[in-house]
């Protein structure tokens, strides 16, 4: 599922590769994906790609006074082609064709059709519920005492930072890695930090720019449908933390997992009972 620094990095090269781009025609082979009806998608038709930006996990691309938000979900992919797709493709769901022959995709995997995209006024993208309701950016991370008060609640750290309306853009990927860069357990309450705690998961945002910078080192202008990402601990049980050695664990829960380094995160405890799964609904 990609998450803010996967979209931060998708966005950067779809805006260098596409901008200036002209469109010939938009259409939505994706029945349900277009969650906006007025102004029509073909309202594309003619106009100038002018940008590719990023708001928490949602891309969003901009032609003049119009613009594309959406919603990946968990297995949405936005792609430049060089080609245009395969009536045939099953995956495709919103596809921007270029004059110059390329063409813009948002595809879906998996059998669920749960992406979707709004065609708004680019006035009016702040103001969209998506957009309104979000808390602030994870990356740049926010000031201290705005991150202070978004993590000082009675909630599960795991839950709490995943919320989208308390803090824009991690996902259960990067929240594994932010907590065990500050060495806190997922099922620490935030209302429950010291101070020096709270400074400690502000700063460990950090894992979000090394990733951003990670990809702008290693990867090229075309990125794959799985960007391979630098995690240290999610979906490493059973391997040695890098840091201190002591076995990474898991814990398990219907769609997902959270990995923890026991000796530095949990006071030793592993945390195996798929009970605690309700904790953290
Ligand atoms: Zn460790």
């Amino acid at each position: 599922m990609p998450e803010l620094p996967e979209v931060e990095i998708t966005a950067r090269r779809l805006d260098a590769a596409l901008a200036g781009a002209k469109v010939e025609s938009a259409l939505a082979p994706g029945m349900n994906v277009m969650k906006t009806f007025e102004p029509p998608l073909d309202a594309l038709a003619g106009r100038g790609l002018t940008a590719v930006r990023r708001i928490g996990k949602m891309p969003v691309v901009e032609f003049g006074d119009l613009a594309l938000l959406i919603h990946l979900m968990s297995a949405g992919r936005l792609r430049l082609f060089e080609k245009r797709a395969s009536p045939k493709d099953r995956a495709s769901r919103v596809l921007v064709r270029l004059a110059d022959g390329r063409e813009l995709r948002l595809r879906e995997f998996g059998t669920k059709q749960r992406a979707w995209a709004k065609l708004l006024s680019a006035d009016a993208v702040e103001e969209d519920e998506a957009v309104a309701r979000l808390g602030p950016e994870a990356w740049p991370a926010p000031p201290l005492d705005v991150f202070t008060a978004v993590i000082a609640q009675p909630r599960h750290l795991h839950p709490l930072l995943r919320h989208q309306g308390d803090i824009a853009g991690i996902g259960r990927s990067w929240v594994d890695e932010i907590l065990w860069e500050a060495k806190l357990s997922p099922f620490k309450k935030g209302s429950e930090l010291n101070a020096e705690e709270v400074e400690g998961l502000h700063a460990a945002l950090h894992v979000l720019s090394d990733a951003i910078e990670h990809y702008e080192r290693t990867l090229g202008g075309q990125l794959p449908d799985k960007i391979p990402m630098p995690l240290q601990v999610h979906k490493r049980e059973g391997q040695p933390c890098p840091r201190c050695g002591t076995t990474i664990e898991a814990v398990f829960f219907s769609e997902h997992q959270t990995n923890y380094c026991p000796a530095e995160q949990t006071g030793g405890r592993v945390l195996k009972d798929r009970r605690l799964s309700k904790l953290l609904k």
